[in-house]
Order: structure tokens, then C-alpha cells, then sequence
């Protein structure tokens, strides 16, 4: 390839949600653009998602009575990051979560089921089978005319200038070889989890988690970015994930055995290997799995009765209580006793526990630890009573690290000084500022694709300036 035809306009590094929804935006704005993957398949953790987008104000929700709007969902994130996310970001989000909406939906994708999941004051999880929709967007990009090449490790960035003029100019492959970009490089690597010395560097407390995200997600963009002086944020926020079941799928069942399973979210209890409750389980799973990694062994059981199983809905929610049970990874009791036993829990004191709980339901006395919702608010919690019960061992998963490289409303990379690194976006979950102290569910999918066009339609307007 000649000097010339390695140039674009767009360099996307990255093909996850992020990467792809960047790419197609500047590629339809006419732009030449490449997307480059290291590993030899595209998508990263959006392929082993739960597929759930936060969206407010769709069809579905509107058929369903949930009353939701951009100012609620705006609200709700901003509660969810203890008010230290950057508001304008959570502003762009709220703004432009409806169009995005339809941007997918346009593609053919459709969502047509909404649940209730962490830090939502009604139910807004938007789910889709995350496959279809990489599929969906890898035959756009295409389309579209974007150049797409898996095997291709982005190491580093190029830059030219000094001082006030210094830009970034294109990207430099492991094998040493160098691409161009005019317009921009869009940073879309995902996240750090499977990188265990950023895990000890920005979140040791973490190191016994399980790390749960893409294989390729081993922070490659934040050191890109880092080592040209882009500002991080949010790292002292990193959360771990409750509900990552700890038992081995039966034979055959490993590839749909659900990764995650939170039935707290419909009236599950969780208690520890003593029996004992540890936490309010309607607060996000986030907040849990820093609770759950207090534990002994680290785990903390779902215990839930069949009222809770009969809600079960099916991957790639996080509610497939059967498919977990058909996998192997719940146990199935007619007593509490019994399942106790099963679960290697103390019987005498789950009974008490559960005893409590109910009377708490009840409204008989307060809860133990203050639950007065199935989550953030919304729905009551029920009795634990009708058999036969279930209950299954998680532990906290590292699925993601929502912090990273601070960017301002059009996804450019800020340095240290809190000025834009010329030629330099980021979206998706390598992005910091967004989330603030924790995390409300699906709103790291969406967030990848506005972010990712927003940046996108920056470096194409600087391409062609
Ligand atoms: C089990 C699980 C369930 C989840 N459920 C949900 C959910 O329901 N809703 C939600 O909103 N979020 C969910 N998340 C989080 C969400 O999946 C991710 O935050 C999101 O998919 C990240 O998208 P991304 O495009 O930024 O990164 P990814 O999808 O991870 O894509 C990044 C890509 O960049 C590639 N890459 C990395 N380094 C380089 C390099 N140097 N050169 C070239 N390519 C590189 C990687 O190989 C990867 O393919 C879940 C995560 C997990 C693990």
C-alpha cells in the first residue's frame, strides 16, 4: 500500500459498539474511514452484554404505562453518579438518547421489551441481543463504505507539532506500521478489565474480582492517550458487577448460560455463605458487588421463591432465572431448609433471615437494612414464602471500568489542563466523566453511539475544513 492510500479521514480504533456507531456516522458524512480490531473477531464486551439500553420516552415504555421522559432519565443518571459525573455529558446523553433510539431502530433493530434494572426510578432497560445488533452494525459500516481490518493492534498515536500546534495525525499498528488520519483518531477501545496492572494501578480493590469484559479490552487507548497527557477521570469510581454466577455451566450449556443474573430486582433477597443479609438490594448492583467483595469467599447468594422464577424472561436479560436453572447454576429446593443445605448455607439462620424479611414486607417492622423497593424506588418488595426456592452463589465481576479519558460534549480527548488534544476522540467505555460515582444500567451501550457519532462528525468537519 502506497504512503497515499494509507491515509483517511477517520481512523476508528476499536470495533465494539463505540467504534462501529463512530464509524458509520462519519463514514454517511462521506467521509474515508478505517476501523481497525485487534482480536480477530469484532466486538469486544458488546458481544458478551446483556444487550440493555437505557432509553426514555420509546413505544414499548409508552405501551406499558411507564411514565418516562429525558429529564427523568437525566435525573436518574445524575443520582446514580452522586452528582460527580460531568453534567454536560449526562446533558448530551438525555438530549440525544431518543434519536439514537432511532438511529437503531432505523437500522431494523428493534426494542420491544423494557425491565427494570440498577439505579432506574422505572423500568427503561431497553434489550436486544447484542450480536444482532453488532451484526446490524458491522453490514452498515460496510455499507456505508467504511474499511474494516480485524488483526490490526493500534500501539500507539502519531502526532506532529509542538506545544499549542501539536496534533494527532494517524496511528502506528504493533507490526510498525503507520496509518494517517486527517480528520481524527476516534479512541474506542473499551475498557481496562482484562489488563490486571491497571487493575491494581486505579482499582486494587477490584483485584479479586472476576474479570468479565472482552478479551481485547486491556486499556491499549487509555495508555495511547495518556501518554500524550489526556486528562483521566472517574478511576477512583471503578465498580464491580454483583450477580456473576460462581458455579461452572452443566455440559453443553456453556455458551447460554447467562454471565449475569440479578433476581434482587424482582424480589430476591441476598444473603451471605452465614445466611445473613449484607446489603439493601435495591441499590444498584454496582454498590452490591463492593458489598459482596466484604464477604467471606466473596459471595453472596440470591435467594429467591417461585413468585420470582415465574418473572424470568429469557437471554439476554438479566433476568433468566430458568436458563440459569436449566445451566446448572441455581439450586431448586421445596424448603428453605433444604436449600440451604443444598447451598452449603446456614439453614437456622436463613430461616430467620427470611423471617425478618417478610415481616419487613409485611410492614410489621423496619427492614433490616432499609429496602422499601424492588429497586431505586420502584415496585415493593415481596414475601420470600411460596415454593418451591431457588437460590444461586454470585460473586462480583469486573465487566467493565467506566472511567477513563475525560472528553468534553463533542468527544474530544482533554489533556491535563483540561484542553483538547487536537485530533483526538474517545467514546464508549473507555470515556471517563459520564458515569460519575456509579453506574445506572444500560447507559454504557448508548453512550458508546452518541459519543462515538459525536466525535465522529468533529473529525469529519475538521477533514474537510
Ligand atoms: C457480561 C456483561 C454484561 C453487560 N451488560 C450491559 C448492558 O446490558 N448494557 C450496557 O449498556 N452495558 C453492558 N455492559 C457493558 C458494555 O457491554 C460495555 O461497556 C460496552 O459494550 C463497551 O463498548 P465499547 O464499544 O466501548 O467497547 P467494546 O465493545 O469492548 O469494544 C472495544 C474493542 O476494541 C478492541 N481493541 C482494544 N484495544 C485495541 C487496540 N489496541 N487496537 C485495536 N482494537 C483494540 C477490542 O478488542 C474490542 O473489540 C456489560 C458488560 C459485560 C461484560
Amino acid at each position: 500500500m502506497t504512503q497515499q492510500e494509507n491515509q483517511h479521514d477517520v481512523v476508528v480504533i476499536g470495533a465494539g459498539m463505540a467504534g462501529h456507531c463512530a464509524a458509520i456516522e462519519a463514514a454517511r458524512r462521506g467521509a474515508s474511514v478505517l476501523l481497525l480490531e485487534k482480536t480477530a473477531l469484532y466486538g469486544g464486551s458488546t458481544r458478551m452484554c446483556g444487550g440493555a439500553f437505557a432509553f426514555a420516552g420509546t413505544e414499548v415504555q409508552r405501551r406499558n404505562e411507564i411514565p418516562d421522559s429525558a429529564q427523568l432519565l437525566e435525573q436518574d443518571l445524575l443520582e446514580a453518579g452522586k452528582h460527580r459525573n460531568d453534567k454536560a455529558l449526562v446533558h448530551v446523553y438525555a438530549e440525544r438518547q431518543y434519536e439514537t433510539y432511532e438511529w437503531l431502530q432505523a437500522m431494523g433493530l428493534r426494542f420491544d421489551k423494557v425491565s427494570l434494572s440498577g439505579s432506574q426510578s422505572v423500568p427503561r432497560n431497553h434489550s436486544i441481543d447484542p450480536v444482532l445488533v453488532l451484526e446490524t452494525l458491522h453490514a452498515q459500516a460496510l455499507a456505508a463504505g467504511v474499511a474494516y481490518r480485524a488483526g490490526a493492534h493500534v500501539e500507539r498515536l502519531l502526532t506532529e507539532g509542538e506545544g499549542d500546534a501539536r496534533r494527532v495525525t494517524g496511528v502506528v499498528l504493533k507490526n510498525g506500521e503507520r496509518i494517517g488520519a486527517r480528520g481524527g483518531v476516534v479512541i474506542a477501545t473499551g475498557g481496562f478489565s482484562r489488563a490486571p496492572d491497571l487493575v491494581e494501578r486505579f482499582a486494587p480493590h477490584l483485584r479479586e474480582a472476576r474479570p468479565m469484559g472482552g478479551h481485547g479490552n486491556t486499556g491499549d487507548g487509555l495508555r495511547m492517550a495518556w501518554a500524550l497527557g489526556a486528562d483521566l477521570i472517574d478511576l477512583g469510581y471503578v465498580k464491580g458487577t454483583f450477580g456473576a454466577p460462581v458455579a461452572e455451566p452443566a455440559p453443553g450449556k456453556e455458551e447460554v448460560a447467562p454471565r449475569l443474573v440479578s433476581a434482587m430486582y424482582r424480589g430476591a433477597i441476598i444473603v451471605n455463605r452465614a445466611g445473613r443479609r449484607f446489603v439493601n438490594e435495591s441499590v444498584s448492583y454496582k454498590t452490591i458487588g463492593d458489598r459482596c467483595l466484604e464477604q467471606p469467599e466473596l459471595l453472596g447468594f440470591q435467594v429467591f421463591d417461585q413468585r420470582v422464577m415465574d418473572q424470568s424472561s429469557p437471554l439476554p436479560t438479566v433476568a433468566d432465572y430458568q436458563g440459569a436453572l436449566d445451566a446448572g447454576l441455581v439450586k431448586q429446593a421445596d424448603s428453605l431448609e433444604a436449600l440451604a443445605t443444598a447451598l452449603g448455607i446456614d439453614a437456622d439462620a436463613l430461616r430467620e433471615t427470611v423471617d425478618a424479611y417478610n415481616r419487613a414486607c409485611d410492614g410489621a417492622e423496619p427492614d433490616a437494612f432499609g429496602r422499601t423497593s424492588l429497586s431505586t424506588g420502584y415496585g415493593k418488595p415481596t414475601r420470600v414464602e411460596t415454593g418451591p426456592f431457588y437460590g444461586l452463589a454470585c460473586t462480583t465481576g469486573l465487566t467493565s471500568t467506566y472511567c477513563g479519558l475525560h472528553i468534553d460534549v463533542d468527544a474530544r480527548v482533554l489533556d491535563v489542563y483540561k484542553r483538547p488534544i487536537e485530533g483526538l476522540y474517545a467514546t464508549g467505555e473507555v470515556m471517563g466523566g459520564f458515569h460519575g460515582e456509579t453506574y445506572m444500567s444500560g447507559s454504557s451501550l448508548a453512550k458508546g453511539c452518541i459519543f462515538g457519532r459525536l466525535a465522529a462528525q468533529h473529525a469529519v468537519a475538521r477533514a474537510t475544513a
